[in-house]
């Protein structure tokens, strides 16, 4: 008896595919296909192999690959970036997403063909993918200048995209000082001064990473200027702050970790002061979003949260009136303020 369509399971055969849409997304743009066609008319498969240095017969079976998910358009006269390519997926589109495509291409790919492993052994397997250990996730991206690059545009594709959503997500005009500790390329703190005009921002995040930050900074810059601290959040002091802020920070570390940087947070802040979690936070089942969970699967030796689990590490740290906005973006904020010893 055949299956009529309707009966099809579309997701499981969907799911099949998955990884072939993926990395027809990663090649594509690994060749600066989009880019290649910004502001241009309709180009021939054969022109486009031409200008990207590729095989005519094996560029046009990519071209209509992505034509066929959706990321290009396909008339007579050729292909051509929809609105949505030149966004996203052009190396300098507006919220270009290309710096997180290259890095899941280029290091999460790797690390997912040995899912396996992973999950049999309970590790990441850097070793299996890259053939070295690495104690620290961190040490291993900013070794060598390219990786630190590729890392670095990665989370800031991810940090501008969303930063306009954990910005506004409570109202912070109350704060004066604010501090993003482990804030990367400033892309946060670059939309905080500009939502909040008289909030003093300081990113603070490894010496490799400060010493990266000026490829990163806005072109045009109208608003106050961001100020930038390298040090080690575990080991160094923290510049004074009434708002501390942890954007995809917690999830990265075990617990051990967690304790030695909320602890110092905590004993930093003065009555009133709080702290600011970005996070993409779980529901209590920990099943939504997927996004989440399929992230979990990188076995880094952290992990991700839900809201009354946020609740209740912040609370044992000394921070109360957690509340916790869902924003329906890919990062969700969670604010606390630090107890008023007296009451
Ligand atoms: N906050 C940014 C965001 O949301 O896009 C970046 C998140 S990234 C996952 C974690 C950041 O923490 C990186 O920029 C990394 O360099 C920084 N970091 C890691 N270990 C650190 C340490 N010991 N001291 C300071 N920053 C650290």
């Amino acid at each position: 008896v055949s299956q009529s369509a309707s009966k099809l399971p579309s997701k499981i055969l969907e799911l099949m595919d998955g990884f072939r849409a993926s990395k027809a997304l990663f090649v594509a743009s690994k060749l600066k296909i989009f880019d290649h066609l910004k502001d241009k008319g309709p180009i021939k498969a054969v022109d486009i192999a031409n200008g990207v240095g590729t095989s005519v017969c094996g560029t046009e079976r990519l071209l209509d690959a992505c034509a066929s998910l959706g990321l290009l358009e396909k008339t007579p006269q050729g292909y051509s970036n929809n609105d949505s390519a030149n966004t996203y997926l052009t190396s300098d589109g507006k919220y270009s997403l290309h710096g997180y495509i290259i890095h899941s291409n280029d290091h999460l790919w790797p690390l997912f063909t040995n899912l396996e492993y992973a999950v049999k052994e309970g590790s990441r397997q850097n070793h299996r993918a890259f053939g070295k250990k690495a104690d620290d996730l961190f040490k291993d991206y900013y070794h060598s200048q390219e990786v630190k690059q590729r890392f670095m545009a990665a989370m800031h594709s991810i940090a501008h995209l969303t930063a306009r959503d954990v910005a506004t997500a409570f109202d912070l005009s109350q704060f004066k000082s604010a501090c993003d500790l482990g804030g990367c390329t400033g892309a946060l703190a670059y939309e905080l001064v500009q939502v909040y005009p008289n909030l003093k921002v300081t990113v603070f995040d490894l010496p490799e990473v400060i010493a990266n930050t000026s490829f990163f900074q806005p072109s045009e810059q109208h608003t106050a200027p961001v100020t930038f601290v390298s040090g080690d959040f575990f080991k160094d002091d923290l510049p004074e702050a009434d708002l501390y802020i942890l954007s995809r920070v917690l999830h990265d570390w075990p617990d051990e970790k967690i304790h030695v940087l909320l602890s110092k947070i905590s004993a930093l802040c003065k009555p009133g002061s709080a702290l600011l979690v970005a996070e993409t936070v779980l529901d209590e089942q920990k099943i939504h979003p997927s996004v989440a969970v399929l992230q979990s699967l990188s076995m880094t030796e952290g992990k991700q949260r839900s809201s009354s689990e946020y609740k209740q590490l912040l609370e044992k740290y000394g921070f109360t009136d957690v509340q916790i906005k869902i924003t329906g973006s890919l990062l969700d904020a969670v604010l606390c303020f630090k107890k008023n010893l007296s009451l």
